[in-house]
């Protein structure tokens, strides 16, 4: 049974940098949905490349056959991890239904971590941050900002309501919101 904790928040809300550090000191294994999509969109013969190139400018989803099968494989190829975090899923109901299909009896969802932070300060972050992506610039970011207000934000509530999500506010330096990771992950290994 693989471990996992889903980590979530707007475009921009630090999910990538917290979770390398969360990789980097507290042994769970850091897989990015939007990575992985990344990477197989730039595979040689894979066929999904247009399609995944679509919904990332278009800030729409990629159906989640696709996005689950790219998580299983990366988390059955990364030896005994103590856990995984999965970075930006699920973000829609098909995301999670899909989820729910393809896992259950394989993963254990041990909490939702909610990166939470105003949506400007995470569009200014995505505009000034420079990685190249092809959807860090404006007409994208409405697109992703109206998918994570209209599909993602209700899934946070869906696990909410299950009592899994734990809320740290990411308006902070990294060393701040790094703090009140940890503390999450250590109350969490008490339980
Ligand atoms: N994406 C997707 N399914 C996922 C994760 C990402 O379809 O489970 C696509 C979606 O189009 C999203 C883009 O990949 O807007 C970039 O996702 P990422 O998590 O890298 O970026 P974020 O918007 O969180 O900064
Ligand atoms: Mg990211």
């Amino acid at each position: 049974m693989h471990n996992v904790v889903f980590v979530l928040g707007p475009p921009g809300s630090g999910k990538g940098t917290i979770c390398a550090k969360i990789q980097e000191n507290l042994g769970y294994v850091h897989l990015s949905a939007g990575d992985l999509l990344r990477a197989e969109r730039q595979r040689e013969g894979s066929e999904f490349g247009a399609l995944i190139e679509q919904h990332i400018r278009n800030g729409s989803i990629v159906p989640v056959e696709i996005t689950c099968a790219l998580l299983e494989n990366a988390m059955n190829n990364s030896g005994d991890a103590k856990g995984f975090l999965v970075d930006g899923f699920p973000r829609n109901e098909d995301n999670l239904q899909g989820w729910n299909k393809q896992m259950t009896g394989k993963a254990l969802i041990q909490f939702v971590l909610f990166l939470s932070c105003p949506v400007p300060i995470c569009i200014q972050r995505c505009l000034n941050r420079g990685q190249g992506r092809t959807d860090d610039n404006e007409e994208s970011l409405k697109k992703r900002v109206e998918t994570y207000n209209h599909q993602t934000f209700p899934i946070i509530e869906h696990f909410e309501k299950n009592g899994l999500v734990r809320e740290v506010k990411s308006e902070r330096s990294v060393e701040e919101i790094y703090a009140d990771v940890v503390e999450v992950f250590n109350q969490t290994a008490k339980v």
